[in-house]
């Protein structure tokens, strides 16, 4: 299930199905995911880029394997990965990686190809050890329960002759059941069917923290329902879009073919469900609309919500997801369901069960047979992200059990690749991060004093999760067989939405995480007003865990710094220090605040990836705030470290030279131009070669560092550099 909470994470390292986030695997039966004022604690959702398949497993993945090796005794810098061709003063990102990325392209089964995705792969042949290892063990022995479950979950998932032999069969019994619907009210218990399942439908329903009343959580309504990536794919006009829109009706043809359909009835069915997600694309907010924290808040009770869509029976949607009070519920987009209200009545009961069939099949085609799973990537990778061989078997199985069964999976793995040292060196960064960006608070011309009191005040209240939860999530209630891989995925959604929906009307639990241990990414959740780093970050080239200082801030400070600074940027900073949504700010400073925060809007605007599309400057600007924010008070932070040691020059570099080359190295990245179109359209993050120079460019101890001329690419006129912190 793929419930995408509004923290802000460090990278979205999948393409984000109508959300934002990280390379997390997609969940198995889902595509439901609350726009980014819905702050669930879930799973960050994602559906990566699909499964791959064994006989792949030859050439993409030996050549990611030699990286990855190549990878894990290198040294904090290495000359290698520069190009000494390009002056620092021009680009530095292609100075300090363009070496790096010469010699690494990207494999066939991936999007893109940087050092996260190097350290993902690393990852996924620790997990790949530990699921093995399960297996050895449930197969000799009594387990205890993570381990039986982990072991059969991914035992399921491997036994490919089974999966395929199945076809659609796993399909069957909920197709009947769409089959069967005669009337409206039909049409109204299968989207609450398929919403218990994580099958996204009409619009999205889920649990998270009020935003007003941050102690407690509340029941969440929000806009979805399509199978693009974002409303955008809907309604833009040029002929890429245009492309894209056929050829996605041609997937959803074939994907009900496979799943039994006549081919010709399929086609006129994918091209009426075309029409429907159309007409829910245009009442939806756009990305840009959806960072509005005040604007996404429109609380009301169920009468509320009624009104809103009069031919929608809410209490006979309630009793179908088992919510037996729904209590207070904030609706997201009221005009979006004003428009779903349409929707649902105008539509025929035929077109609804096409249109439910094909968010099912879509859903779990990543547990069904070959076909399916080759069809599914056929459009989601190739045509959307570019890449161009699926993944092998073992990759897609984990990551179905990362998503299934994340924090069992997860206790496994940092058993065995989790040292102790490294949560206490990351403690002592955190620590002197917060010290810098207290200094940055204080220190600053713009913020008058009372704002700057209510700041450092939020500042000390961030709470931090380093490593992985203190309490593991309680899966024995979840039935994990070796029977149906596709059953197994299917319960394990069943069982998560049913545990969102439970929360509904109780206080928060502060204690869970939103990301798997094994993550290589990290998040500030702006309700709990907390940072959070998985145990997956925590590895070079984020974090050397005997390097020097200055490569350590560039790395895993940064990224330390630029989860601190999303509790003050533009989202972040309307959130106090209890993560409540209220004005903390006098209004002057507030007002300074966004003279400053627009400069990054105009700057980031004018970055041009690709001929002709340029960095939605509007929709980036909260990450590229926090970017901008993270590495300058990481450098803070590096100053505060060296002050009392000799500052000696390593490898030819002085400290702070490592440390902006050490901030370069983690951006380094290749990417498809089908990859960088996607996210240009839907991640909130800037492509990687603008969050490294971008920030710097703003950066006069960088200029100092490297002794860079006026006037040159690489340092932006003082009029027009962000300076924040
Ligand atoms: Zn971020």
């Amino acid at each position: 299930m793929k419930i995408t909470p509004l923290f802000v994470a460090l990278f979205c390292a999948a393409p984000l199905f109508a959300q934002t986030e990280p390379e997390k695997p997609a969940a198995p039966l889902a595509s439901a995911s609350p726009p980014p004022n819905v702050h669930d604690a879930s799973k960050p959702a994602d559906k990566i880029p699909p499964p791959a398949t064994s006989p792949a497993e030859g050439a993409s993945s030996a050549q990611a394997q030699s990286q990855v090796e190549a990878e894990k005794n290198a040294p904090p810098l290495d000359k290698n990965n520069f190009d000494e061709s390009i002056k620092p003063s021009d680009d530095f990102f292609s100075y300090a990686n363009g070496g790096w990325l010469k010699r690494n392209p990207i494999p066939p089964d991936q999007s893109r190809w940087g050092s996260f995705n190097v350290l993902i792969e690393k990852n996924n042949d620790a997990l790949h050890d530990v699921a093995e290892k399960a297996v050895q063990t449930a197969t000799t022995q009594k387990a205890d329960p993570e381990t039986q479950k982990v072991a059969d979950y991914y035992a399921s998932g491997m036994d490919e002759a089974a999966v395929n032999s199945a076809k659609a069969e796993p399909l069957a019994e909920e197709m009947k059941r769409i089959d069967a619907i005669k009337d409206r009210q039909g049409v109204l218990s299968e989207i609450a069917r398929l919403h218990r399942m994580g099958v996204t439908s009409l619009f999205g329903f889920t649990s998270g923290q009020d935003d007003k009343n941050s102690t407690m959580v509340i029941s969440q309504a929000y806009q979805a329902g399509l199978g693009l990536p974002d409303r955008d794919y809907y309604t833009k006009t040029d002929d890429a879009s245009k492309k894209i829109r056929d050829q996605y009706v041609d997937h959803v043809t074939k994907m009900l073919t496979l799943a039994g359909a006549d081919a010709a009835k399929a086609k006129a069915a994918a091209g009426k469900i075309m029409a429907m997600e159309t007409e829910l694309a245009k009442a939806s907010r756009t990305k840009v609309e959806l960072r509005d924290p005040q604007k996404n808040y429109n609380k009301m009770k169920k009468d509320g919500l009624q009104k809103l869509t009069p031919d929608f029976k809410w209490a006979d949607y309630f009793k179908e997801i088992n919510l037996a009070d729904a209590g207070d519920i904030n609706v997201g987009q009221p005009d979006f369901f004003k428009g779903a209200n349409k929707v649902f009545t105008a539509t025929s009961i035929d077109d609804w069960k096409d249109y439910f069939r094909w968010h099912l099949v879509h859903a779990g085609a990543g547990e069904l047979s070959q076909e399916f799973v080759d069809e599914d990537f056929a459009f989601y990778g190739k045509v959307l992200t570019g890449a161009q061989e699926l993944k092998p078997r073992w990759k897609r199985v984990i990551a179905s059990t990362d998503s299934s069964l994340g924090e069992a999976l997860g206790k496994l793995y940092v058993a065995d690749y989790f040292p102790p040292q490294a949560k206490a060196r990351a403690d002592e960064l955190v620590g002197n991060v917060r010290g810098a960006m207290a200094d940055a608070i204080q220190s600053n011309s713009w913020m008058d004093d009372k704002t700057k009191q209510a700041a450092l005040k939020k500042l000390t209240a961030i709470t931090v999760k380093i490593g992985y939860p203190d309490k593991w999530r309680d899966y024995s209630k979840l039935d994990i067989n070796r029977s149906s891989y596709f059953a197994n995925s299917m319960r394990a959604s069943l069982f998560e939405v049913d545990r969102q929906l439970k929360k509904i009307g109780k206080p928060v639990d502060r204690s869970e995480w939103g990301m798997t241990p094994p993550t290589v990414n990290a998040y500030y959740n702006p309700n709990l007003n907390e940072i959070v780093f998985p145990a997956g970050i925590l590895q070079p080239p984020f974090f050397f865990a005997n390097g020097d200082d200055a490569v350590n801030y560039g790395g895993i400070g940064a990224v330390i710094a630029h989860e601190i600074t999303h509790g003050f940027d533009d989202q972040g900073r309307q959130y106090d220090e209890v993560g409540n949504l209220r004005e903390w700010w006098t209004g002057e400073s507030a007002k300074k605040y966004k003279e400053r925060a627009d400069k990054i809007v105009k700057q980031y605007s004018e970055y041009e990836p690709l001929p002709g599309l340029h960095i939605n400057g509007e929709l980036t600007e909260g990450e590229n705030l926090a970017d901008d924010g993270g590495v300058k008070i990481a450098f803070r932070a590096l100053q505060k470290a060296l002050a009392n040691k000799p500052q000696e020059k390593i490898d030819g570099f002085t400290p702070e030279q490592r440390f902006f080359l050490g901030w370069a190295q983690v951006w380094r990245a290749n990417i498809r131009d089908e990859s960088l179109k996607l996210r240009l359209v839907t991640d909130p993050h800037s492509p990687a070669k603008f969050r490294c120079n971008g920030p710097l460019s703003n950066t006069p101890e960088f200029q100092k560092a490297f002794n860079l001329p006026d006037g040159c690419p690489m340092v932006r006129p003082p009029d027009k550099r962000v300076s924040i912190w």
